[in-house]
Formats: structure tokens, sequence, C-alpha cells
């Protein structure tokens, strides 16, 4: 039996219109409306604790079920572009919380401590209509066409876990006195190979397909995989610089802050500490 509760439940707070504009979604994974805006519901007590748990290799996780339950258009956050994942946590936090934002700052020339309000609505009008035409994610390539995506969440996450392991184990190398110079060596070099895979690995999870000449699109991660790993760096290095010019597109921007006692101005990111972030 359904409880008489339900229509009582939790309504969308806001609505917002993704800086992907739902492009790069795989089928499934988004379920749009016609006018392209999909609602927002504020965070449950559940939501609340999950986002707030400190602990790096379940803040993925955590992610993944605070947008679920509050963006339920969102059908699976994990196959999302990583570009779309702060500004959908914005909206959550406004959803949850209001639009205001209180935080803390120390001016970087006379050390004063003050504190400042921001509006989080202008980073949902900033960046909910950028438009990613088919120029900015294609790179010609003598006669063949490289389609360029912005990284999944979970690729993203995959890689950041990765890269961070790799750096531990480098730490470790570097600061451990009982080793070998001989084992040293060798877990520098193992490091650096797992370094230039996870290198290959963010490229080819960038390339969406390769089109040759007749239109056919090749979509296999192997060939494309194979593909990179023998084309020169100059193909890589377009790769690269179009991923970051999509991220650019899609970035928060930088608080501008002034220093109510010295009038010092600096720029400073928007802390996305979720302990934090989601207070
Ligand atoms: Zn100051």
């Amino acid at each position: 039996m359904t409880s008489k509760l339900t229509e009582y439940y939790r309504q969308p707070e806001i609505y917002i219109t993704l800086p992907s504009g739902g492009q790069f979604y795989p089928e499934g994974s988004l379920e749009s409306s016609a006018t392209g805006e999909i609602p927002v519901y504020g965070m449950t007590a559940k939501d609340d604790v999950a986002i707030k748990t400190p602990d790096a290799l379940i803040s993925g996780e955590a992610v993944v079920q605070v947008i679920k339950s509050c963006i339920p258009s969102i059908k699976d956050p994990w196959q999302m572009p990583a570009s779309d994942v702060d500004f959908v946590l914005v909206a959550i936090r406004i959803a949850s919380y209001g639009e205001e934002m209180e935080m803390e700052s120390t001016c970087t020339k006379c050390e004063e401590e003050f504190n400042f309000g921001i509006d989080l609505t202008q980073y949902i009008d900033k960046l909910g209509k950028v438009e990613f035409t088919n120029e900015t994610t294609t790179i010609k390539y003598g006669k063949l066409k490289v389609h360029i995506k912005p990284l999944t969440y979970n690729e993203l996450s995959l890689l950041q876990r990765s890269a961070f392991e790799e750096q531990q184990v480098l730490t470790m190398a570097s600061s451990n006195e009982d080793l070998e110079e001989t084992e040293r060596q060798e877990m520098y070099t193992r490091v650096l190979n797992n370094m230039t895979e996870l290198n290959i690995g963010t490229i080819s999870s960038g390339v969406q397909g390769i089109e040759l000449p007749d239109g056919e699109l090749i979509v296999d991660k192997t060939e494309i995989i194979d593909f990179v790993n023998n084309s020169s760096i100059k193909l890589t290095n377009r790769i690269t610089d179009t991923l970051q010019e999509i991220r650019d597109k899609t970035l928060i921007p930088p608080l501008d802050i002034e220093c109510p006692k010295c009038e010092h101005k600096w720029l400073s990111p928007l802390d996305f500490n979720y302990t934090s972030f989601f207070a």
C-alpha cells in the first residue's frame, strides 16, 4: 500500500540546464525533458551523511549516491561527463541549503581573517548554457576525424585513484631507506610505466570515436588505444588540448576576493571540500 504521505515527500527545489546540455551521456543514462531542464531535489539526511564522509576511496560512491537521490533524471551518474559533476553539486547545494554560501578567508597580504557570503546561483546561470559545437569536439587528422568527448565520472575517478596510488608508491620508494638501490630503480621504472599507461588511458577515454574517410566510426577501445600508441605526439597533444578546452568551458570560475581591511584583491577557487561545502 502506498502511504498517504508520499504526496508530501520532498519536491524539486530548482530546475537546471546541464553545462553539457545533455550531450555525451550514453543512451539511458539521462532522462531529458523537452525544455532540457531537469529538476533538483534537496538532500535527505542519508545523503548528507554520505557526502560528508571524508574517505577518498568512497567519495566517488557518495557523490554518485547523492546525485541519484537529488537529480533522479541522471540515471547513471558514473556515466555522466565529469565536466558536469561540480555544476550539479553546486545545484544540489542550492536545493539543500539555499543560494547563499558563507565562506571563510584569510588575506594573502595582511593575514586578516574574515567571512563573506557568495551567491551560488551565479554559477548556475553562467554554466547552464555552454555550447559544444562539432568544431570544438572534432580534430581533423589527415583524412581522419577524431571525435572528442569529456571523460565520464567513472573514467576520471579510476584515473585519479590510480594516479594517487602511483604517487604513494613513488613517495614510499624515495623515502624508504631500507631499499636496495636496484629495488628503488625498479620501483621508479614501474611507476613511470604505469603513469605512461594512465596518460594513454586518459587520452583514449577522451576519444569517442575515430571517423574513417568513408564515414565509418571506429569506437572499439583497444583499436583506439593502439591507434593512439602509434600516432605522433602532435595528435596526442591536440587531444589533450581539446579535452582541456572542454574542461575550461565548464569550469567553476575562481572567486574574486577583496580583503575588507587592506583592500588587497586576489582570486581563490571555490572550496570543493565536500565536508565544508555541504555544511
Ligand atoms: Zn588584507
